[in-house]
């Protein structure tokens, strides 16, 4: 009698059996603003020869789709710094589903294209509704910029979720305005807590680090909540307004907590930096450099085989501890938040 070998679909499994579904896609390390929990004022950037270009980036998304991964999330640095995004997201959007995460400041530009070329999601980053707040928390930006983006993207048909980081004393007292705004507009919006990545000398994480359960306590002095069924893939945990009374928001109201709730036994994703870096962990150095092979001679399979080696590596979760010294001096913008 002939056996039939079983036909199994190409995955990514990581030695504590995780599936990898998920690839985070920086773009670029280059940003409009300077957030100051994000960046040094005086960051110095990549030189463009080292970050990988669109067509690059399109290769690497083939390749991991054939892996099974079946969402790519574009990020940086500001990934729509780089003008031919849309393009970029048309040739992974052919396989797969695209989102991105954006501080919303040139979406009246490139809402509309994004949507074209296939963008399925956006979140958009918003720390404060207070015009000189927003100035100092991003040094450079303007909150006009990324209101009228989230008008443009709305209007342009976008499911969007607002990313949200708090910090005592600097920006605590906007968290129930922002769950009024997203409510009011129908967004969905997500608490994180600050992660020492990169050194920031002017800005000391111990003295603003706010709990994502003291956020939840603040909101919860006006509005009733109550835990969401609702899942998705990532590292939000998900709450929802108790109250019945037509003014109570509607919104989901999500909470990412790397400290006070490790969220990495549910990981299902690795990133690849703007310099591709194949990153393992946020909160670890593992990986591996592509792009030696991306430039090199290297075939799509010697990459496959080097993206199956790395993830033997991937760690079971991150180290990431307020009071010591960080271990992991790359900045959020160099990793792909
Ligand atoms: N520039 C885009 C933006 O701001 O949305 C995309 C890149 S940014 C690095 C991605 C997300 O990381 C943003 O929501 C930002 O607030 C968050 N982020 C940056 N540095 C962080 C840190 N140290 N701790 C927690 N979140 C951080
Ligand atoms: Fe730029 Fe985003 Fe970092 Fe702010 S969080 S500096 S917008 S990359």
């Amino acid at each position: 009698m002939n056996t039939i070998a079983p036909v199994t679909a190409p995955t990514l499994i990581d030695p504590f059996a995780r599936l990898i579904k998920y690839v985070r896609l920086s773009v670029t390390d280059r940003c409009d603003f300077r957030c100051v929990y994000c960046m040094s004022e005086n960051m110095q950037f990549l030189p463009r020869d080292h970050v990988l270009t669109l067509d690059e980036i399109a290769r690497i998304g083939k390749i991991f789709s054939g892996l099974g991964v079946e969402t790519f999330r574009l990020t940086g640095g500001e990934p729509l710094i780089r003008r031919d995004l849309p393009w970029l997201v048309e040739q992974l959007a052919a396989h797969s589903e695209v989102v991105m995460t954006t501080n919303g400041s040139r979406l009246t530009q490139f809402a509309k294209p994004l949507k074209k070329a296939g963008l399925s999601r956006l979140n958009i980053s918003l720390d404060t509704l207070d015009e000189h707040q927003f100035h100092e928390l991003t040094r450079i930006g303007h909150l006009k910029d990324v209101l009228n983006g989230i008008d443009a993207a709305q209007a342009a048909g976008f499911t969007i979720k607002l990313n949200v980081v708090i910090m005592k004393g600097r920006n605590d007292d906007q968290i129930l305005p922002l769950v009024y705004f997203a409510h009011e507009r129908g967004l969905d919006i997500s608490f994180i807590e600050e992660m020492p990545l990169g050194v920031i000398d002017e800005h000391s994480r111990q003295l603003t680090f706010m709990p994502s359960d003291e956020v939840r306590q603040i909101i919860e002095q006006e509005i009733a909540l109550a835990p969401s069924q609702y899942h998705t893939t990532g590292p939000s945990r998900y709450w929802q307004t108790a109250s019945q009374l037509p003014s109570a928001p509607k919104s989901r109201i999500g909470f990412i907590s790397p400290h006070s709730h490790n969220f990495c036994g549910d990981c299902n994703r690795v990133r690849v930096t703007s310099e591709g870096r194949l990153l393992l962990c946020l909160g670890n150095e593992q990986g591996t450099d592509l792009m030696p092979l991306l430039r090199g001679s290297a075939t799509d399979h010697e990459i496959v085989e080097r993206i199956k080696m790395a993830l033997t590596m991937k760690p079971e979760k991150h180290h990431f501890d307020l009071n010591d010294t960080p271990q992991i001096v790359r900045f959020m913008n160099m990793t792909g938040g």
